[in-house]
């Protein structure tokens, strides 16, 4: 876009720098630009309207055309509310109210005029009344072309300052007017052809103001393709220009891996993890800086593949790093790691916050000598103390994306060569949205999970059919496994009642098991305390543990195989998945039982119905997506890069895989968009480039 889209909003006819203050405020909107990307969130159909005979409670929103006859002010004060009849074109009434703005109402609304009225119908005595309906003057409407209405997204402060959707649109209205010759084409004349795409300014016009079905689904489909493909094409070219410009290390020697391999491994890889493995040696013989996305499901057996990577760096002199969001998860894999660095005598540390002044600082001197060739730890290894000999490899696992200025802070650690990076992800994520944060990384996927594991047997069952379930938990106990019991610890400031229920459950279990010995492990017992709870369990001193989330990482005792969520209902998706891993990780048949209370939510049934029906990380972290959204997926921390203008990521995954392969095609033939049929495009990153506003978004 040219700078005319730069112009600020205030000196659009009709808005000025009051309004455009309060725009700026409550919609983040600065520019034209802004405005002419506030898309209509819906719009109303103008051919569909009901009669007020046909109308009924369950009925969502709904239109109605009819004659306002008589308005009249009822009550005092604050009290004070002002009610319209309206009559339709069979001759049935209905009553409009306002509580709210009934001064101003009472003077706009016209008597013996003829209006289309939008809202929810609902019933009273008898008669159907709708409250602070949607108003438009049906001469007014009889103008536009418009067949479909477009509905804006407002605040209740804009409202209360007379910025309605109605008004929102009247600005746009005025705004295509004038940005009419200043719209320019922003993809090129190729794409244009091979996707069959609407022009840009026919796009603009008719997103705001359909002039058909075919014309606004056209309008959709180009601005969607458009949004991810610049999405895609700036990740892209990130991942060009760092293949063209970053050297990596080059690690050709392998003795120990073969050593490994040979005498140490106790299980055979898996097809995927071989495959895996070969990617990621590939990267790091290229002579080029590896950046890698690893993504395998819960027991997909992830730890070995990065513990193969760190053994490649170390068989070549580099020393490696793994990172993890939280000290559980750090402790976690260093277990993991630990485990099969003893087998080599390979000297492997742990750095987290709560590490010992004494301890560090033998770290510290370890890492800075080179003599300590991996370590484990949270954001502790990011402090500038931490210096390495060699830092060859850095392993990042991560709930979140971490932020540039971190991971670079890591890098930094090497400065004659960049390390090597592998990216791991906590939990599958969706193919959108790993294409969408990670879309300037490799990926590879451990899709297969190892031999003779067990499908783990899901079910749902009710509060009522406890003792049933703690027969069946008696049963499994007497075959010689152990039994998880999870309750829910959601919120901080649920934490007290929740607490409750956990030592109630504890207690409860007790009196039905008094024949077994009980573990109980929650976020407030000191971590020596934790541990001790936990090694009972492990060492098989306890049958059953019951536990907060806190078990959901950190525990891996192969021998249990039943998981019990309590409440289940309150726990995501993704969660209750991870959860599910902590059993079936044993040759032994296991199962997850979901207890809940009759009372589900529509959105609670979905959840434990795909629980039931299936196994497979990836797809429940799909479906997870269409409930939650991809912003309450990720956390806050990526909503931004997440906040799209038009598209869905639970929705629109063809246009992305589209929009990214064509983004890859333009990329393979002319990197630098030399050619002139990109100039459309080069162009319009440069435009985004300089419009801080909106790169924002997505950087
Ligand atoms: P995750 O991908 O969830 O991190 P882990 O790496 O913790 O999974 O592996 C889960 C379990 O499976 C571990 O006990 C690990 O030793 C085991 N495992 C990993 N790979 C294999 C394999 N190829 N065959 C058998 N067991 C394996
Ligand atoms: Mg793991």
């Amino acid at each position: 876009m040219s700078n005319f889209f730069h112009t600020k909003i205030e000196y659009l006819k009709g808005i000025g720098p009051m309004r455009a203050e309060l725009l700026q405020k409550e919609l983040n909107m600065y520019t034209y630009g802004d405005l002419i990307q506030h898309y209509p969130f819906r719009y109303l159909d103008r051919t569909q309207f009901y009669r007020i005979a046909e109308l009924d409670e369950s009925m969502p929103y709904v239109q109605v055309r009819g004659r306002v006859k008589g308005k009249q002010l009822l009550g005092e004060g604050r009290k004070q509310r002002l009610a319209a009849t309206l009559v339709d074109e069979a001759g049935d009434e209905m009553e409009l109210v306002w509580f709210k703005g009934v001064k101003w109402m009472e003077k706009s609304l016209k008597n013996h005029t003829d209006y289309i009225v939008f809202g929810k119908p609902t019933e009273f005595n008898g008669k159907y009344n709708m409250a602070h309906p949607e108003l438009e003057e049906l001469a007014e409407e009889k103008q536009t072309t418009s067949f479909l209405q477009p509905v804006y997204h407002t605040t209740e402060k804009l409202k209360a300052h007379r910025i309605d959707s109605k008004v929102i649109s009247k600005y746009i209205e005025s705004l295509l007017k004038i940005a009419a010759p200043n719209i320019h084409e922003t993809l090129s004349p190729d794409l244009i052809d091979l996707y069959r795409l609407t022009d840009k300014r026919s796009a603009l016009q008719n997103i705001h103001f359909p002039e058909s079905v075919e014309k606004y689904n056209a309008a959709k489909f180009r601005l969607k393709f458009e949004e991810l493909f610049y999405i895609q094409l700036r990740l892209l070219r990130q991942k060009v220009v760092r293949r063209a410009d970053l050297a990596g290390q080059i690690f050709k020697q392998v003795p120990t891996v073969t050593e490994f391999y040979k005498n140490h491994m106790t299980f055979d890889l898996t097809g995927a993890q071989k495959r895996v493995i070969k990617e990621i040696h590939k990267d790091m013989t290229s002579g080029k800086q590896m950046n890698r996305l690893l993504q395998g499901d819960v027991g997909s057996g992830k730890t070995i593949v990065a513990f193969i990577t760190m053994l490649i760096a170390a068989d070549n002199g580099a020393q490696s790093v793994l990172m993890a969001p939280t000290e559980i998860l750090a402790e976690q894999h260093y277990t993991g790691l630990k485990e099969f660095a003893d087998r080599l005598g390979i000297k492997i540390g742990k750095l987290t916050g709560s590490s010992k002044t004494k301890e560090r600082r033998e770290l510290h001197e370890q890492l800075r000598s080179g003599e300590m060739k991996m370590i484990v730890g949270t954001h502790a290894l990011l402090e500038d103390v931490v210096q390495f000999h060699n830092l060859g490899l850095c392993i990042v696992d991560e709930q979140h994306r971490f932020g540039v200025e971190q991971r670079s802070k890591l890098w930094r650690k090497n400065p004659r060569i960049i390390p090597h990076v592998l990216v791991m992800t906590a939990t599958p994520i969706p193919r959108t949205l790993a294409m969408t944060l990670y879309g300037d990384l490799d990926v590879s996927v451990i899709d297969e999970m190892p031999a003779g594991r067990k499908e783990i047997v899901t079910v749902h069952r009710f509060d009522s059919h406890r003792l049933r379930v703690f027969q069946f938990v008696r049963d499994q106990i007497k075959l010689g496994r152990q039994i998880y019991i999870v309750y829910p610890l959601i919120e901080e400031s649920e934490q007290m009642e929740q607490y409750k229920d956990l030592m109630d459950g504890y207690e409860s279990i007790r009196r039905a098991f008094p024949e077994y010995q009980v573990s109980m492990v929650h976020g407030k017992l000191k971590p020596q305390d934790k541990d001790y709870e936990m090694q009972r369990f492990v060492k098989h001193e306890t049958q059953i543990m019951v536990a907060t989330t806190v078990i959901e990482v950190g525990v891996n005792v192969p021998n249990a195989s039943v998981m019990i969520i309590e409440s289940a209902e309150r726990f995501g998706l993704s969660q209750l998945h991870q959860l599910r891993g902590r059993v079936g990780r044993g040759a032994e048949q296991s199962y997850c039982i979901l207890m809940t209370g009759y009372k589900l939510s529509k959105d609670s049934k979905t959840r434990l119905e795909t629980m039931v029906r299936t196994n497979n990380g990836f797809e429940i972290a799909d479906i997870d997506l269409k409930l939650r959204g991809p912003g309450d997926l990720m956390g806050t921390q990526q909503s931004g890069v997440l906040d799209l203008l038009i598209s869905d990521l639970a929705k629109d995954a063809p246009i992305l895989q589209e929009a990214r392969a064509a983004a890859q095609n333009i990329l393979h033939d002319d990197p630098q968009l030399e050619n002139a049929e990109h100039q459309n495009i080069r162009r319009h990153i440069q435009s985004l480039s300089a419009n801080t506003v909106n790169w924002s978004r997505i950087s």
